[in-house]
């Protein structure tokens, strides 16, 4: 795509010239664990940028919100035009919607991927003030809504995980048996994102966490001087050379700083018998 920016409330492009070839881009690797996860939903020239360099967003009204009312307001925004840039635009509450349900999505895989963090994950989903709105919600209703925290949970986890199916069954589809090349079907950039985790997921990849103190990134792959689709995988401790450099360097500093120390000095009171200990 081109000329792709943010513009008020919306990302907007320029028209599409349908004689120019079209260029191949791909995403770099983990891009659904490291830009993905971590832009603002909010912060619409990042996502410009991605559909500049990598094609269009992507992502599917329903994939996620269940509310009817809002349904119908996603609905209308994705038939709605912007004034002057007319069909080449998208609002900027469906960049947030697509974005904050993606990031949904792969915090809940990679909560799978550790022990115990699913329910971590839900912990502050779970409490009894939730508890007591949804009574309050459901008073007069008999159906099975979730009276015990432990209900709380598994239905909250429940809907965590459908969430998670219900994003890669949509990003997917382009993905799926059909007619067409995937030139021709111009799969998007969530959907190629969460091809990726879709890959990590058959692959049965182990999700690291970057031992940088200042950075503690999820990854799989470590991004560095490697040719694309070569990174390592295994044996690995941080998410590039830079954070290995940088702890590298920290932890140097730290062994020169405790042995410039000088050692501390006898104390006047009665020597235990381990005193001498201190000095070695
Ligand atoms: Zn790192």
């Amino acid at each position: 795509m081109h000329g792709v920016r943010a513009e008020g409330d919306w990302i907007v492009w320029a028209v599409p010239d349908f004689d120019r070839v079209v260029e191949r881009a791909s995403l770099p690797n983990d891009f659904y664990l490291r830009e993905l996860m971590e832009v603002n939903p909010a912060d619409l020239a990042a996502v410009a940028g991605w559909m500049n360099r990598y094609g269009r967003l992507g992502g599917s009204i329903d994939a996620g919100s269940w509310d009817h009312d809002e349904y119908s307001r996603l609905e209308e925004l994705e038939e709605r035009e912007h004034p002057q840039y007319g069909p080449w635009s998208l609002h900027g509450d469906l960049v947030r919607l697509h974005i904050s349900e993606a990031q949904a999505a792969i915090a809940t895989w990679v909560a799978c991927r550790r022990p115990g963090g699913l329910d971590e994950l839900v912990e502050t989903e779970v409490t009894d003030e939730r508890l007591a709105a949804i009574a309050a919600e459901n008073g007069h209703d008999d159906s099975g809504y979730p009276r015990t925290l432990d209900a709380l949970r598994s239905a909250t986890l429940g809907l965590r995980l459908a969430l998670l199916r219900n994003a890669l069954r949509y990003n997917l589809a382009a993905f799926s048996v059909g007619l067409g090349s995937l030139t021709d079907r111009q799969p998007s950039v969530l959907s190629v994102a969460f091809l990726q985790l879709y890959n990590h997921l058959a692959e049965d990849a182990t999700i690291r966490t970057c031992a940088n103190e200042t950075c503690g990134r999820d990854f799989v792959r470590q991004r560095g001087r490697a040719e694309y689709g070569q990174n390592r995988t295994s044996g690995i401790k941080y998410c590039t050379r830079e954070c290995a450099r940088a702890q590298a360097q920290r932890e140097h500093r730290r062994r020169k700083a405790a042995t410039a120390r000088p050692a501390p000095a006898p104390t006047k009171t009665a020597p235990g018998p381990h005193a001498e200990e201190r000095f070695v």
